[in-house]
C-alpha cells in the first residue's frame, strides 16, 4: 500500500534517470563526443535557458500570479487524487454473508456518497464459486459443478429478504463509519 502511494514520485524519479543517461547518449552519438561531454553540455545548456529566463525582465506581480495559479492547479490535482485514493475496504469488505443458509455475494455501486449493493447472487459455500439451477425431479435446486453440490433454491421472496438483510447491514456499517470520521 505504501508503495502504490509514491508510485508517481518514484516514476517521475525513474524517467528523470533515464533521461540522464539516454539524452546524453543520443546526444554523443549525434555530436561525436563521448558521453561525459554530452552529459555537461546538456546541464549547461539547461542552466542557460534557466539563467535567460531569470534574467528575462518579468515583472514582479506576473512571478506572483504564475506560482499563486500553479499553486492552486497543485491543490485541485491533489484534491482530486485524494478522492481517488479513498480508502473503500471499510464497505467493501462485507461482500458475501448468509442468509437463511444460503452464502451471497455482491458487487457495489457507488457514486459519490451513495453506496448500493447490485447483483445479489447465491454462490457455492465450499467453493465460493458460481452456482445454477439444476432440475432435481420434483423442485429446483441450486447446483455447484465443481464441488458437486446442492443448495435450496430461494423463491422471490426470500431473495427480496436476503436483499433488505444485506441493505440493513450494509446502512448500520455507513452509520458506524460516518459517526468515528466526525
Ligand atoms: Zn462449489
Amino acid at each position: 500500500m505504501k508503495i502504490k502511494k509514491y508510485k508517481e514520485k518514484i516514476i517521475a524519479v525513474v524517467i528523470f534517470i533515464l533521461a540522464n543517461i539516454i539524452c546524453p547518449i543520443i546526444v554523443s552519438k549525434i555530436e561525436n563526443v563521448d558521453f561525459k561531454n554530452a552529459f555537461t553540455t546538456i546541464w549547461k545548456k539547461i542552466f542557460e535557458f534557466i539563467g535567460n529566463v531569470l534574467t528575462f525582465p518579468i515583472p514582479i506581480w506576473g512571478i506572483i500570479i504564475a506560482i499563486f495559479v500553479l499553486y492552486i492547479i497543485l491543490r485541485i490535482y491533489l484534491k482530486i487524487t485524494e478522492v481517488d485514493n479513498k480508502d473503500e475496504s471499510w464497505y467493501k469488505n462485507y461482500s458475501s454473508d448468509m442468509y437463511n443458509g444460503l452464502l451471497y455475494e455482491w458487487r457495489y455501486n457507488r457514486i459519490g456518497n451513495q453506496i448500493e449493493i447490485k447483483d445479489v447472487t447465491p454462490i457455492c459455500a465450499e467453493c465460493k464459486g458460481n452456482i445454477l439451477p439444476k432440475d432435481a425431479g420434483y423442485k429446483t435446486v441450486l447446483y455447484c459443478p465443481n464441488c458437486d453440490r446442492t443448495y435450496k433454491q430461494p423463491d422471490e421472496e426470500e431473495y427480496d429478504s436476503a436483499r433488505v438483510y444485506f441493505n440493513n447491514k450494509l446502512r448500520k456499517i455507513i452509520k458506524e463509519y460516518n459517526e468515528k470520521q466526525n
